[in-house]
């Protein structure tokens, strides 16, 4: 009995001290932007922070990592470029001849099961987009920051878009991506110097952030999203378990931000 209760207040004493951590005004703190009302969630204002954690756009649903606005009072956070998306597109270069018009609820998924696709990264679209009035090219909002030559850092020369037919028709399915080695569906870019090649959605990580944040795109898209909602014990140590891979900084950051909620919301409760 003696023992068991030193134990829980071992327990406590330790829960104290991490409390006490990730309060203290001194520990390190996000880079701190400026403050949007986005009309997505006009219930609370977003402050524009840089973390390298990583997390799920609320916007366009994808992946992201360092700069977003996020809500500080919920799990409300949007892509830089999803959150400044303009209204219109005119002339882009990945599609010149139509208008683009944003779009925040996505086109419905066929058959209740499978989203439709973006036309440039090829994959599936469940939020914001960007959709063309005259035909049906549409587009993530972070596939719009792509262009038709880019420089991607590992490659050390310039990338030119290979036209869409190119790539439907299969002619480039023989030809191995420089950074998956795979073959799968969405616009490719080759290497205007080499033999060099890259698919669209492998050059997203340097727009969304996990790229400069050293985050390799997770497989699965809700684990990590649906986890950093709940705040649990439990859930903590589940996030602990997923991102060990990720190096022990990253780790700390999400642990220590989801701690924080805790904090507060059982302070809430005293009071
Ligand atoms: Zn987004
Ligand atoms: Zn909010
Ligand atoms: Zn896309
Ligand atoms: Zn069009
Ligand atoms: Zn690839
Ligand atoms: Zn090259």
């Amino acid at each position: 009995m003696t023992r068991n209760s030193s134990m829980k207040s071992q327990t406590s004493l330790t829960m104290k001290r991490s409390s006490s951590m990730v309060e203290f005004p001194t520990s390190p703190q996000p880079a701190v932007g400026e403050q949007i009302t986005h009309y997505a969630h006009s219930q609370h204002p977003l402050m524009e922070l840089t973390l390298p954690e990583l997390f799920t756009c609320s916007g366009c649903k994808e992946f992201g990592a360092g700069k977003r606005f996020a809500c500080q009072q919920c799990d409300f956070q949007l892509h830089e470029f999803c959150a400044v998306s303009p209204p219109l597109l005119k002339n882009h270069p990945l599609h010149g001849q139509h208008q683009l018009v944003f779009h925040s609820k996505p086109r419905p998924a066929k058959g209740g099961i499978s989203w439709p696709r973006c036309d440039v990264c090829g994959k599936s679209t469940k939020g914001f987009t960007f959709r063309c009035r005259a035909c049906s090219f549409q587009m993530h909002p972070c596939c719009a920051m792509l262009s038709t030559e880019i420089n991607f850092p590992i490659h050390p020369h310039p990338l030119k878009l290979l036209p869409a037919f190119n790539t439907s028709s299969g002619a480039n399915m023989g030809v191995n991506c420089g950074e998956c080695n795979k073959r799968r569906s969405g616009r490719m870019y080759r290497c205007t110097v080499c033999e060099y090649h890259l698919h669209a959605v492998c050059a997203k990580p340097l727009i969304n952030g996990l790229g400069p944040n050293g985050i390799p795109t997770p497989e699965k898209p809700s684990a990590l999203g649906t986890a950093a909602r709940l705040a649990s014990q439990v859930v903590i140590e589940f996030i602990g378990g997923l991102i060990e891979g990720f190096g022990e900084g990253m780790g700390e950051v999400i642990v220590q931000s989801i701690a924080r909620g805790r904090c507060i919301s059982r302070r809430r409760i005293r009071e």
